[in-house]
This record gives C-alpha cells, structure tokens and sequence, in this order.
C-alpha cells in the first residue's frame, strides 16, 4: 500500500467488507457531529411518532466522514429497509424501476455521488420524490406511451462531495439537509479507540492519540492507520499499539505529522513555487495540479483552511506561513 492509497479519504476497493464491521449501528455509537446528531434525533423521532416516513435528507462534506454510515444507522433507528445505490452506477430510469417498486412505505434509497445523476435519471426521480409515482414508459421514442404507477411513501437519502454541482431542483426536494466536517483529534481518537474494540486489538490512549492526530480529519483514514498500525505492532510489539509503535509505523509509510496526502502537497508545493505563494484563482492551481476544480474546492481545500496552510481571499488562494514551514520553504517576507 503506497502513502497516498492511505491517507485518501476516498473508499478502496478492498475495504467495504473491514468498513462494514466497523461501523456504528446506532445514532448513538456514531461519534463527533453533534449538531448532525441532535437534529436527526429529532427527526427520526418525530418520523417515528408519527409513524410517518423520514423527509428526503442530503448528507454533504468529503469522504470517509460517515454518510454511508449515517444512511444506514437511520434505516435501523427507524427499523426499516434501506437499499443503496450511487449517481454513476444508474444509467436510465429502468435502472430504478424495480427498486422504487419493491420499497415498502418508509424504506430508504440511498444514493452515494448523487450528484453525478444523469438528468434523465434526476428527473424520473423528482415525481418519485414529490408525489411517490413513477412515470414508466412503455416503448421508445417520440410518441412513446407512458403510464403513471404509485409507488409507496418512501425515503431517499442522497450523499454527495459536492454539494455545488447538485442541481437546484434536486436540491429543492430534500427536507433535511446536513454538512458533515472533518472530526477534530479528540473526537477521531475515541473511534480509534472504538474501532481497536471492535478488532480487538489492545491500545493505549497515546496510541489512539497519535493515530488521530495524523487522520486528516477523516474517520476511514483513521481506521485504516489503525489497521496498519495493527499489523506493525502484532509482528514488532506482542500486538500492542502505544504511541512509540504508532509512530514508528508512521514514519516508516511515510504519513507526515499532520496527515497530508499527496495531493494536499501538491496544492500548496504549487501555489508556493509557481505562483509565489498565491494569491491564486481555483482555475490556476487546477490546472497547473491536473485535478478537477471542484474536487480541489471540496475535498481537498477545506482540511488545508481547517488547519491552517491555506486561506481563501477574494483575490484567491494563499499558501500561509505554516505551509511554507512545513514544506521547508523560507516564508516570503511581505507574509
Ligand atoms: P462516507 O460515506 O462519508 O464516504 P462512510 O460512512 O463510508 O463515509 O465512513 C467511512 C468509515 O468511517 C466507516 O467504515 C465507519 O466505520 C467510519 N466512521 C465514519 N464516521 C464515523 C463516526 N462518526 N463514528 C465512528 N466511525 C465512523
């Protein structure tokens, strides 16, 4: 596994299975995002009192921060079904037909990346949503035949990174609406600490603390170090994890002090040396990085703001004093 397969807070292709025992089952196992929390207690428990379905809920931020999660802990808070599904993986309406029809009254939809619906697809939806019927047509073309059929009330919750490229329509239709930020240090270490339970590993609270503080803010990345981690100390250290064993391993994959991936370092290296440090427009770093301007907006920017390499200005991007440092450049004098 290379550095940066590690800190990208995006899923891995192997990890759904180690992801599934390791999420929290209930609202209240769930860590951090107290403001999250208490409003969907809210909502989920006057849906369930008024034996009514769940408003369509939106769960926005970066990945790994646990909109899969929340979906799915909701669907058993209400003790319903949820079927899940993502933007990219439906190509036409028919693609949904079997499923809305099977839903029972409350069952929840989920649909990851919303936002890469097609929008023959978003629109087959809005209906669904709004009145709960369906618009099949019958054959091809022009003058294509279409009926209408009911389908029961149900929940769609949708997750997506970027909140920006959901179309206003679809973003109209969602009830309850939901940000998800990066988790601070204390909050990421109590699911280290959770999550070596779960895998029944034994580690010290400066074990957890120092795997926290190197997660980039994301609960994946955390229990993915945590698992390497884990290896490390079974074959170096009779399988406990303190913080010198965690810090060996760290070091050794090669995850800096504050948990930045590669192409956090690209970002900020890019804005140091080709444009003096900034400021910059999104445009430029994109290009210059090769990355979409929005993943850059949303994936990435937020946790360098957060922790304090870069700044937005109305003039544009800049590298702070902190990320000259931490990259070892000398900070320009005017900063
Ligand atoms: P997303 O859908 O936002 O990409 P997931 O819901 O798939 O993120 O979460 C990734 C992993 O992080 C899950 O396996 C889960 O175990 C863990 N996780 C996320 N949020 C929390 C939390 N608040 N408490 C404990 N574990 C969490």
């Amino acid at each position: 596994m290379t550095r940066t397969e590690i800190t990208t807070p995006d899923a891995l292709p192997d990890e759904s299975v180690v992801e599934l025992s390791l999420r929290p089952q209930r609202l209240a196992e769930f860590i951090g995002q107290a403001k999250v929390k208490d409003s969907l207690r809210i909502w989920i428990d006057a849906a369930l009192a008024r034996r009514e379905p769940l408003d369509h809920a939106l769960f926005f931020g970066p990945p790994g921060l646990g909109k899969t999660t929340l979906a799915e802990l909701i669907a058993r808070e209400l003790g319903v079904n949820v079927r899940t599904t993502s933007g990219p993986a439906l190509e036409k309406p028919g693609d949904l037909v079997g499923t809305l029809t099977n839903l029972r009254a409350g069952d929840i939809l989920f649909i990851d990346e919303i936002h890469r619906l097609r929008p023959i697809i978003e629109e087959f939806l809005y209906p669904a949503m709004e009145d709960f019927k369906i618009d099949i047509r019958l054959s091809e073309g022009p003058k294509a035949q279409t009926i209408t059929m009911p389908i029961e009330r149900f929940t769609l919750i949708g997750a997506t990174t970027r909140f920006g490229m959901l179309t206003p329509p679809m973003r109209a239709r969602f009830g309850i609406i939901e940000r998800l930020n990066y988790y601070p240090a204390e909050d990421l270490e109590q699911i280290v600490v959770r999550s070596a339970e779960v895998l029944k590993v034994a580690i010290d609270a400066d074990g957890a603390r120092e795997i926290a503080r190197r997660a980039r803010g994301t609960p994946r990345v955390a229990n993915r170090l945590l698992r390497r981690v884990r290896d490390y100390a079974q074959v170096r250290a009779q399988g406990a994890i303190t913080r010198d064993v965690a810090g060996e391993l760290l070091r050794m994959i090669d995850v800096d002090e504050f948990g930045l991936d590669d192409m956090d370092a690209r970002i900020l290296k890019t804005i140091i040396e080709k444009f003096e440090g900034g400021p910059v427009g999104l445009g430029s770093v994109g290009t210059a990085v090769g990355e979409d301007e929005s993943t850059i907006e949303e994936v990435y920017e937020p946790f360098l703001v957060q922790n304090g390499f870069l700044q937005l200005t109305p003039r544009g991007r800049v590298a702070t004093v902190k990320a000259y440092e931490h990259f070892g450049y000398a900070p320009p004098r005017l900063l």
